[in-house]
């Protein structure tokens, strides 16, 4: 259980201190900004939507790792979804941060899983949900910055 625990830690720093997609893109259909006063996180996220598709997602930011971390594999996991496949992830990925429950695994929880571990310090649960807020604001066209409290 340790190891597995170390390579969930690796892979989180690894994303917090290379994340992808990182930047401003030449073109996109929404944006939003997203802040976490608990801890200082910020998040700008840019959207490309394409025929009810996520086609890009992409994002810029400063704060701790795990709000980096969720953000770069928030990224690569919503792309390809349908606004509705990622409203549907987003709540699975939730229930991941915040419950003990068995997700059955598919591969895109597979990918998110290593975040799980934050459900033992709700503090961090906002950490990790941010980008995801910040996501949701953004496709649904709030005006809004979204915020974690
Ligand atoms: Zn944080």
């Amino acid at each position: 259980m340790n190891d597995l625990r170390d390579l969930y830690q690796e892979i989180i720093l690894d994303h917090g201190k290379s994340p992808r997609n990182f930047g401003k893109p030449e073109s996109f259909t929404a944006d939003a900004n997203g802040y976490n006063p608990l801890c200082g996180d910020k998040v700008h996220v840019y959207v490309t939507l394409k025929d009810g598709r996520v086609e890009d997602v992409h994002f810029e930011g400063r704060g701790c790792a795990i709000s980096m971390a969720s953000a770069s594999l928030m990224t690569e996991v919503l792309v390809g979804k349908t606004e509705a496949e990622a409203r549907a992830l987003f709540d699975k990925f939730h229930e991941l941060v915040t419950t003990e429950h068995e997700l059955v695994g598919d591969d895109d929880i597979d990918r998110l899983v290593v975040l799980g571990g934050v459900r033992q310090y709700p503090s961090r649960v906002k950490c990790a949900t941010l980008a995801w807020h910040t996501f949701n604001n953004a496709i649904t066209g709030a005006g809004e910055p979204a915020k974690t409290e």
